[in-house]
């Protein structure tokens, strides 16, 4: 971890998300890598572990702003790329998202479809929802035809899987080398980068855990519940329309269903209530009745790292030390882009594609 004129190095703080996919493309290009994690090498205290990793940017568009739209938008291009140069296979999907509803609340969606059509307005580039019949809906989602006689279907919207990737980065950082120390919590102020003996930068990617030195961040707690479901054969992401349970489901390979996620203003990262494990549990059966049958892998919550504005920034707390966080629910929706700002940052000192992706960077005042 010294400084050198040939080699520059690094130090990651946090192997969540952003992280690890930070800690690989730099020693890709050449860094050597130095990365502090408070936990294990499973990811089990990051909601990257349990995220249902949906890339969703006209789905999500109906609680954000253009911005993570086009954030979204960028990483459907962006993640085939990324995934190409890992040497473990990583499960992509881009078949698009299908969004249902109960004939009893067909009011609400169709606010929800307006709200769409309106955000789809004001990012032209996103592919045209198609709104389906039943004809459609047999089309698309034969599994759901005799349930739902309307729909929407958002095209080009995907998936991956997190548990995968997650993995196959850590199998990236081990081949490269990169210096790992797990169980070890450390803050930006345990470096003074640029100095003698110092690494030349240092990239805070703790989530929440950053919260100390960056009070304004919040958890926004979520829980899911991972489902074996060989009855039912949904095709992709689904997601319900409903005045108080708006649940997704996201099937994986295997028949395997992340279903998910309750939204409550919470730090709190104790185990799943009841409450919210009946609502989840129930909505999804209420899709499809094959889930009655299925079982429970596991059920868990998180907390998701959230700025006041629910947008994501990147902080520089000085020359070469910089905060990513305020991810919120969009990690996997929005971590390429933030990636590429960053790298673009440090390679060529300019903040091009920050600009083009309206990406909030700020300077810690000192
Ligand atoms: C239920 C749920 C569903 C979600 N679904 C989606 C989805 O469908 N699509 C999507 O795009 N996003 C989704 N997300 C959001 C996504 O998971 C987060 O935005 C993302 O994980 C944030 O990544 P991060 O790297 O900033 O933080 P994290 O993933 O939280 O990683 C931070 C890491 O820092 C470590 N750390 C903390 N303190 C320290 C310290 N002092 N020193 C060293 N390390 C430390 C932590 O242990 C952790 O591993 C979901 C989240 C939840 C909870």
């Amino acid at each position: 971890m010294t400084t050198s004129p040939s080699r520059p190095s690094s130090v990651v703080l946090g192997a969540g998300l952003m992280g690890r996919l930070l800690a690989w493309q730099l020693a890709r290009a050449g860094h050597a890598v130095t990365v502090y994690e408070a936990g294990g090498a499973d990811a089990q205290g990051s909601p990257a572990r349990i995220a249902a990793a949906m890339l969703a940017p006209l789905a999500e568009s109906a609680v954000t702003e253009p911005s993570v739209v086009e954030m979204g938008r960028y990483a459907l291009t962006r993640w085939p790329e990324l995934l190409a140069q890992l040497s473990q296979p990583v499960f992509f999907q881009q078949d698009g998202t299908l969004i249902v509803w109960h004939r009893q609340d067909a009011a609400d969606a169709q606010r929800f479809a307006r709200l769409l059509q309106a955000n789809q307005e004001k990012v032209p580039a996103l592919p045209k929802m198609q709104a389906l019949d039943a004809t459609g809906m047999a089309e698309y989602e034969p599994a759901l035809g005799n349930r739902f006689t309307q729909g929407l279907y958002l095209p080009g919207e995907g998936q991956l899987d997190n548990r995968q990737l997650l993995a196959a980065l850590l199998h990236e950082l081990q081949t490269l080398k990169v210096d790992l120390h797990w169980n070890s919590p450390r803050a930006p102020q345990d470096f003074a980068p640029g100095t003698a003996g110092q690494p030349d930068w240092v990239f805070d990617c703790r989530g929440l855990g950053a919260q100390a030195q960056w009070p304004q961040l919040r958890g926004i707690r979520g829980e899911v519940a991972r489902i074996h479901a060989p009855e039912v054969t949904l095709r992709r992401p689904t997601r319900m329309v409903h005045p108080r349970y708006s649940i997704y489901i996201a099937p994986k390979q295997d028949h395997v269903f992340v279903i998910g996620a309750t939204e409550i203003e919470s730090n709190d990262l104790s185990p799943p209530s009841v409450r919210s494990t009946l609502e989840l549990l129930s909505a999804a059966y209420a899709v499809h009745s094959g889930f009655a049958e299925a079982r429970i892998l596991e059920i868990a919550s998180q907390c998701r790292p959230t700025l006041p504005d629910n947008l994501p920034a990147i902080r520089q707390l000085g020359p070469r030390s910089l905060q990513i966080n305020g991810m919120y629910r969009h990690g996997f929706m929005i971590s390429p882009a933030l990636l590429d700002a960053v790298l673009e940052l440090v390679h060529e000192q300019r903040t091009t594609l920050a600009n083009s992706l309206d990406l909030h960077l700020e300077t810690v005042p000192t």
